[in-house]
Formats: C-alpha cells, structure tokens, sequence
C-alpha cells in the first residue's frame, strides 16, 4: 500500500508565517486551535478527524499555524509597534 505524504511547499509554509503573524495578536484564537486541534493517543489530531480519510498526525496544518502564532505572540519584539515584514521569494 502506499501512502501519500503532502509536503509542505515553500509558498505554503510562507502563507502560514503570514497567517501565523496575524493570527498571534489573538491569543484566543490560537488557544483555541491548541485546545482541540491536539494529538490523540494515536498521535493523531482529534479534532481533525474525518469520516473518510484517517486523520493527519499531529501538528496538523491548523495546529502548525496556532504553534508558530504562539511562538511569534510570545518572542518579545526589540520595537514596540514593530512591523512584522515577512518575505517572499521572486
Ligand atoms: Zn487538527
């Protein structure tokens, strides 16, 4: 049997930095997505689950985003009112 792994592209992982970015000014929005987007004891996500497919393991795609929000909500900037610039490839 084979098994498809999705790898994430360069321009996916650079719309979750971006998403991410957003996303960190609201604590209650990525708490939240940690609160039920967390791994079974399967390794699996619970809340991802899905009637025709097995769930994908844990980080799924919106616990990558609330983990790298939380990361980003909790490192101190050096500026007040920094803004975040991320970069995109040419
Ligand atoms: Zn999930």
């Amino acid at each position: 049997m084979r098994t498809l792994v999705r790898v994430p592209t360069e321009d996916s992982r650079n719309r979750i930095e971006e998403a991410a970015a957003i996303v960190a000014g609201w604590p209650n929005v990525w708490g939240g997505l940690l609160v039920v987007h967390r791994a079974g004891p399967d390794g699996r996500c619970t809340e991802c689950t899905r009637a025709n497919r097995l769930a994908p393991r844990w980080p799924c795609g919106p616990a990558v985003l609330a983990l790298r929000a939380r990361r980003m909500a909790r490192t101190p900037t050096p500026v007040e009112n920094e803004v975040v610039v991320i970069e995109r490839p040419e």
